[in-house]
C-alpha cells in the first residue's frame, strides 16, 4: 500500500485508454446489488492508534496458514526498520512510520500499520481472473482456488492495493498467495481471521462490516481530537472489508489514496460496452468493407473493358 507506481498506472491506464479518458457509466444495478450484499459481509476494523507493533498478528497468520518459519523470531522488531509488503511467505505485515499515531499521542515515536488483502466489496482480482480461480464468498472473503488457476497473474496487475504475490520459486505448482481471511476452502468454512483473535490491544476487531462501520463512526464522533475524520475503506474502490481508523493522513502511513469507483466496475463497463455496442462499429466496418470491395471490383471491370476496346484488331480483320 505504498504510493502509485507502474503497476498502479497500468490498472487505471487500461480503463482510461480504452475509453479515451472518459469514465464509462457504472451500472446503477451493480452498485445497488453490491451495497445490499455488503450488509452480510464481514470485515476487520483496524485502529492504528491502538496498534503497538508487537507482530502477534503476523505470527498468528504464519501459523494458521502453515507458512514457512522465518529465520528471526516474531518478537524481533528489527524487521520493522524496513518497509515490507505482503508476500507469498507472509500474508500480512506490520510496518512502522516515524511519528506518533495521532496528535493526542505525542509521546509515542512510531505509528504501526498492518497490511493485507483488503477483501474488496467489488474485487478487481476476481473480475480479472478469467477462469474464476478467485471468488468472493457470501461472507465477503475473497478466496483462491489453486486447482483451476492458470498462472496468468492478471489478478496481481488488477489489484489496486498490490496484494497478491506469486510463488515464482516453485517450479511445478506455483500459486498466487494472499490473505484469504482464514477461510477453509475444503471445509467451506468462512472468514475467521487468526490475526484479529491474536491482537492483544484490540487494534483489530473482527465482525460484520456494517457493525464495524458503526463502531468506527462512533469513535470518530467521540474522539475528534484523535482521528482523521474518515474511515479508510468505507468508500475506496467501492468499499473494502478491512477498514482503517487513522490519526494521521493516509499517505503518511503507507496507504494509497484511491478513487471511490471500483476498477472492476470500470473495466467491466468497458467489456459490456464492447459486447453491447460493438455491433455498431462492426456493422459500419462491414458496410465500408463491402463498398470498397464493390468499387474495387467495378473499377477492375471497367479497366478490363477499356483495355479490350483498345486491343488492336487481328491482322487481316476488319479495320
Ligand atoms: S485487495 Fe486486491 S487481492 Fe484483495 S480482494 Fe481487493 S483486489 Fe483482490
Ligand atoms: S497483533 Fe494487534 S497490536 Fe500487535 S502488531 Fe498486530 S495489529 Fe498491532
Amino acid at each position: 500500500m505504498r504510493p502509485f507506481h507502474r503497476r498502479s498506472l497500468l490498472q487505471w491506464g487500461v480503463a482510461a485508454a480504452a475509453t479515451g479518458g472518459a469514465a464509462p457509466a457504472v451500472a446503477a444495478t451493480e452498485r445497488k446489488a453490491s451495497t445490499s450484499q455488503a450488509q452480510q459481509y464481514v470485515g476487520v476494523l483496524v485502529d492504528t492508534t491502538l496498534c503497538i507493533g508487537c507482530r502477534k498478528c503476523e505470527e498468528a497468520c504464519n501459523r494458521r496458514n502453515h507458512l514457512p518459519r522465518t529465520p528471526e523470531s516474531f518478537a524481533d522488531r528489527e524487521v520493522l526498520r524496513s518497509f515490507r509488503r505482503p508476500s507469498e511467505h507472509a500474508f500480512t505485515v506490520v510496518n512502522q512510520f516515524p511519528g506518533s499515531p495521532s496528535p493526542d499521542q505525542a509521546g509515542l515515536p512510531m505509528t504501526y500499520v498492518k497490511a493485507q488483502c483488503m477483501h474488496c466489496l467489488i474485487p478487481s482480482c476476481v473480475s480479472a481472473c478469467i477462469v474464476g480461480a478467485l471468488t468472493k464468498w457470501a461472507d465477503g472473503a475473497v478466496v483462491y482456488n489453486p486447482t483451476i488457476c492458470l498462472g496468468c497473474r492478471y489478478c496481481m496487475i488488477a489489484c489496486p492495493f498490490e496484494i497478491p504475490a506469486y510463488e515464482y520459486h516453485t517450479a511445478l505448482t506455483p500459486r498466487v498467495r494472499k490473505c484469504e481471511f482464514c477461510t477453509d476452502r475444503e471445509k467451506g468454512t468462512g472468514a475467521d481471521p487468526a490475526c484479529a483473535a491474536a491482537c492483544p490491544t484490540e487494534a483489530l476487531v473482527f465482525g460484520k462490516r456494517a457493525d464495524l462501520l458503526a463502531i468506527a463512526h462512533a469513535r470518530l464522533a467521540a474522539r475528534p481530537d484523535r482521528y482523521v475524520p474518515r474511515v479508510y475503506g468505507e468508500h475506496e474502490v467501492g468499499g473494502t472489508g478491512w477498514l482503517y481508523l487513522l490519526g494521521r493522513p493516509v499517505t503518511e502511513v503507507g496507504l494509497l489514496e484511491l478513487p471511490e469507483t471500483a476498477p472492476a466496475l470500470r473495466t467491466e463497463a468497458i467489456q459490456h460496452g464492447i459486447f453491447k455496442y460493438g455491433i455498431i462499429p462492426i456493422a459500419l466496418y462491414g458496410t465500408l468493407a463491402g463498398m470498397m470491395w464493390y468499387n474495387h471490383r467495378k473499377q477492375g471491370d471497367e479497366e478490363e473493358e477499356g483495355a479490350s476496346d483498345e486491343k488492336p484488331a487481328p491482322e487481316g480483320g476488319a479495320r
